[in-house]
C-alpha cells in the first residue's frame, strides 16, 4: 500500500514524480497554485498547454515539468461550488481518481496533490478534504505503481483537516 503523507508548503518545491495543477478549463493559467506553478515552470508550460485545447471539469491532462524540481505536471479542472447540488462531489473524485490513473500510466511513483477547487473555485475545504482522502484511498488498490502521495496544504485550515484525516486511516 501507498504511504500517504501531509505537508504545509509550496507544492512548486516538491521533487515528487508528479505535482498536480488545479488549472482553469483553458489550461492557459490563473492565479493561486496555477499561477504559481506556471512561474515556477517558466514559458515552456504554458506553450505546452496551449496544444492542448484546454479541459473540462473532472477531467486531467499531462505536461512535463520543465523547470520544476518534479518531472511531470498534471492538470486537472476541479469543480466550481455552486452551493453542492450541480455534481460538484463527483466531479472533485474524479479530479483525484484521474490523476492518478495519468501517474500510474505514466509510470509516476509519487505524486502531489493541491487542495484542489479550495482557493477561487469555494469548494469547502472540509468536505473536500474527505473527498480528496477516500478517493485517493479507494483507487490505490487498483494502482500498484503509485508508491507515495503528498497532500499538500497551503493554509493551516486543510493542513488541520488533513491531519485528522489521515490519523484516522487503518
Ligand atoms: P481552485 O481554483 O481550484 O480553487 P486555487 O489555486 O485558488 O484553485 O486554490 C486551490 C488550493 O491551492 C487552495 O487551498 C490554495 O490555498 C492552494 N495554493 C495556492 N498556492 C499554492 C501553492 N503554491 N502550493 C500549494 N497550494 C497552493
Amino acid at each position: 500500500m501507498a504511504k500517504l503523507e501531509v505537508l504545509q508548503g509550496d507544492i512548486t518545491k516538491l521533487e515528487t514524480d508528479a505535482i498536480v495543477n488545479a488549472a482553469k478549463e483553458s489550461l492557459l493559467g490563473g492565479g493561486g497554485v496555477d499561477g504559481a506553478i506556471h512561474r515556477a515552470a517558466g514559458p515552456g508550460l504554458l506553450a505546452e498547454c496551449r496544444t492542448l485545447g484546454g479541459c473540462p471539469p473532472g477531467d486531467a491532462v499531462s505536461t512535463a515539468g520543465y523547470t520544476l524540481p518534479c518531472k511531470r505536471v498534471i492538470h486537472t479542472v476541479g469543480p466550481v461550488w455552486r452551493g453542492g447540488n450541480a455534481g460538484e462531489p463527483a466531479l472533485l473524485a474524479s479530479c483525484y481518481r484521474k490523476s492518478l490513473l495519468i501517474a500510474q500510466k505514466e509510470g509516476l511513483e509519487s505524486i502531489a496533490f493541491p487542495n484542489i477547487s479550495t482557493g477561487v473555485y469555494g469548494y469547502p475545504k472540509a468536505p473536500a478534504a474527505e473527498i480528496a482522502v477516500l478517493t485517493v484511498k479507494t483507487c490505490l488498490p487498483d494502482l500498484p505503481g503509485i508508491k507515495r502521495i503528498v497532500f499538500v496544504c497551503f493554509d493551516r485550515e486543510n493542513l488541520d483537516l488533513y491531519r485528522n484525516l489521515l490519523a484516522d486511516s487503518p
